[in-house]
């Protein structure tokens, strides 16, 4: 066991533990997606205000294992105050970290290189690749944040 796996994994229990960003946000302004991975029983719903296409505020609600519970505590930190165009690019970041996205799928956008500097503590999830059925519980808030962004948008 390496070092750097103990740090991820205390950041993993840290966000599942002191879930950041939770609750719910009244609808509207906010809008809300759900999200369900009947593979591991995860539920999660992301509240999400969008203002001067701004992530102005982001609230996660729901249950679920610690993989799903601390990837949406830290997709949260990750994209509030963020403006939509960067929190796009931050959902194909984590995709293409948990190797969900090819090179040439992403729309022609140059992604940077991903370790902790460009991705901070998202990189904690990295090692969710190693365990395949994980990666639906991992990516479960990833999809209901894309949903939420596209409601929010075509307010
Ligand atoms: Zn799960």
């Amino acid at each position: 066991m390496s070092g750097l796996e103990d740090l991820y994994r205390e950041i993993i229990l840290d966000h599942y533990k002191n879930p950041r960003n939770q609750g719910t946000l009244e609808t509207p302004p906010a809008v809300v997606e759900q999200g369900y991975n009947p593979l591991c029983g995860d539920e999660v719903k992301v509240f999400l205000v969008v203002e001067d296409e701004i992530v102005k505020d982001i609230k996660i609600d729901g249950q679920g294992c610690s993989i799903s519970r601390s990837s949406a505590s830290l997709m949260s930190n990750a994209v509030k105050g963020k403006s939509v165009k960067d929190a796009q690019t931050t959902i194909r970041t984590f995709k293409k970290m948990l190797a969900l996205k090819d090179e040439d799928d992403i729309d022609g956008e140059t992604i940077e290189p991903i370790n902790e500097h460009t991705v901070g503590e998202l990189i904690a999830l990295q090692g969710v690749v190693k365990f395949p059925v994980r990666i639906k519980c991992a990516t479960l808030p990833w999809n209901t944040l894309t949903q939420a962004l596209q409601s929010a948008m075509a307010k």
